[in-house]
Order: structure tokens, then C-alpha cells, then sequence
């Protein structure tokens, strides 16, 4: 396991792997690693030779600048977790800030189609060229053979999906299942910031996706989203962000469901200044 800080170095490093023809997994996160990241790394782990991990805040998908100035960062405990749980074979990629963008925090402009104004790309302004212009660099610098992201955050994976697409990369995306605890709530790295009590609290937002899957066919799109929309309102602890029934595909919201489509249900919720996210699959 290598921790490396600068681009020379991953690039001397990955030279050499592709010389003894390994292939190359990539994870790209943003720390505060949990069992979430890890379940991706086992995949990359499993699926290639070697794997590199990317720990980098990217400040270009943040609209928010508190919301940046408070995410958890501590790469010293990240390392921790991944040398218990991994032997050989990580490469761990902590650039600073300046590293990938020198002085010029710039997002690059991208056409992602519909899909980017949606939800996360309507609540959060500019997120997914942010999101875009870090991965092009990243997947330019690494050039991995695959990289892993999670059905956790399923708008951007379809976004990235888009990003690969639109480069014409020569690079498989592998889509992971949403890391859960025990009860339901999606791992994040922003549950650190939630109290013991509002971690409780925040099982709301699983329990809306899990009603709407067992109702999902008996009821109409329009009922399924009003008894969430009612549920949040009686709530004095949330905002609720956005909740929507979609087009797996297409994020397109969905009045009518047909039977050769796949629909996933979204939600996003602030519960007190945390905003947290989720989605499941309805079919
Ligand atoms: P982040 O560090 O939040 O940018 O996440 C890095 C990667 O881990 C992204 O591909 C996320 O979708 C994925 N991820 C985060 N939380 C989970 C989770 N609970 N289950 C599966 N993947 C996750």
C-alpha cells in the first residue's frame, strides 16, 4: 500500500504496472472512508491487479462553501481503515487542491443532456460539471481499466456513465449496490455530522424508499409521492429536498408506469444543516 501526493509519482508508479501488463481499478472518493467506499474497493480488488484510491474534496461540485468547509476530511484514519482491511496492490492518490487544478478552480462546462438538471443537478448549482471536470482528470491521469462508483449517488453514476461516453473513453463504469447499516441508512460520510438522535431520525428517509417499493404497483406515482411529501411535512426536524418516482434511465418523473420500464424512487432531505441523499430501485 503506497500513499503518494503528487501526479509524477502516480504516473511513474502506474507506468510500471501497466509494463508488467496488470490491470488497473479505480475508486474515486472524497474520504471519511466508511463500509460503503470499502465495498467498492473490494469489488476493484476482486475485478483487477491493482487499485488505485483517489481521496480528494473536490471543491468545483460544491455550491455550498460551508457545506465544503465542514466535510470530514482525515486522511491519516482513511489510511488506518484501508490497512485493516486490504493487504497489497492500493495505490492511495491524496493530491492536494493545487496538485489538480493549480491556481484556477474552474469546472469545465459539460452537456450531459437532461439528466444533469434533475434533482441533484437542479438543488445544486454546477455539481455535475464539478463532478465531470475532476473525473476527466482523474480518468486521464490514471487511464484505469475500470472504475467503481456506488448506486448511492445513482444520478451521478448515470452522469459519469455520460462523462466516458461523451470522451470516448476506453473505460468500464461498474455500478455498486447502496452500503447500508443494519436498520437502512445509507452509509455516508455526512452521518459523522448527524447528533445519535438524528441518526435515528434520518432512518425516515429509508423508510419512505422501503413504503414506496412495497406500494410501488398498488398505488399511483402521484399517491406514492404524496403520502412521502405529507409524511415530511408533519416532521418538524426535516426539509425535505426533493422526493421523485422516475424513469430508471432517463430521470425522467413518472406519472404513468409501464410494464417494460424500471423506475427507482429519490430522495434528498436536510435534517437540521445535513443534507443527505438515498434511492432505491421500485422493480
Ligand atoms: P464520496 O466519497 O461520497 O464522493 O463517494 C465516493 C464513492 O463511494 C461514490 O461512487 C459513491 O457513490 C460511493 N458511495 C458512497 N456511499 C456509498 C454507499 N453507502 N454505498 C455504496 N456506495 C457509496
Amino acid at each position: 500500500m503506497l500513499l503518494i501526493h503528487s501526479k509524477n509519482e502516480l504516473k511513474s508508479e502506474l507506468n510500471q504496472l501497466r509494463e508488467n501488463n496488470q490491470t488497473i481499478g479505480y475508486v474515486p472518493t472524497m474520504g471519511a472512508l466508511h463500509e460503503g467506499h470499502l465495498s467498492l474497493i473490494e469489488k476493484s480488488v476482486s475485478n483487477c491487479n491493482s487499485t488505485v484510491i483517489s481521496i480528494f474534496v473536490n471543491p468545483t461540485q460544491f455550491d455550498n462553501p460551508e457545506d465544503l468547509d465542514k466535510y470530514p476530511r482525515n486522511v491519516a484514519n482513511d489510511l488506518k481503515k484501508l490497512k485493516e482491511r486490504f493487504s497489497d496492490n492500493l495505490l492511495i492518490f491524496a493530491p492536494s487542491s493545487t496538485e489538480i487544478y493549480g491556481e484556477e478552480l474552474q469546472a469545465e462546462q459539460f452537456d450531459f443532456g437532461e439528466i444533469e438538471n434533475k434533482m441533484e443537478g437542479a438543488s445544486r448549482d454546477d455539481h455535475f460539471n464539478g463532478v465531470g471536470t475532476v473525473l476527466k482528470k482523474f480518468f486521464t491521469l490514471i487511464n484505469p481499466d475500470q472504475a467503481f462508483f456506488g448506486e448511492k449517488d445513482y444520478q451521478q453514476l448515470l452522469i459519469v456513465k455520460k462523462l466516458v461516453e461523451i470522451l470516448n473513453l476506453p473505460l468500464q463504469i461498474v455500478g455498486c449496490p447502496v452500503s447500508r447499516t443494519k436498520k437502512g441508512l445509507a452509509r455516508s460520510s455526512r452521518n459523522k455530522r448527524l447528533t445519535p438522535q438524528q441518526k435515528k431520525e434520518a432512518l425516515l428517509l429509508y423508510k419512505s424508499l422501503k413504503w414506496t417499493k412495497i406500494n410501488f404497483g398498488v398505488k399511483t406515482a402521484a399517491a406514492l409521492v404524496n403520502k412521502i411529501k405529507q409524511d415530511f411535512k408533519s416532521h418538524p426536524d426535516f426539509t425535505l429536498d426533493y422526493f421523485e418516482i422516475a424513469d430508471a434511465e432517463t430521470l425522467e418523473s413518472v406519472t404513468n408506469f409501464k410494464d417494460n420500464k424500471k423506475y427507482r424512487a429519490f430522495i434528498a432531505a436536510f435534517i437540521g444543516e445535513v443534507r443527505l441523499i438515498d434511492n432505491m430501485a421500485l422493480n
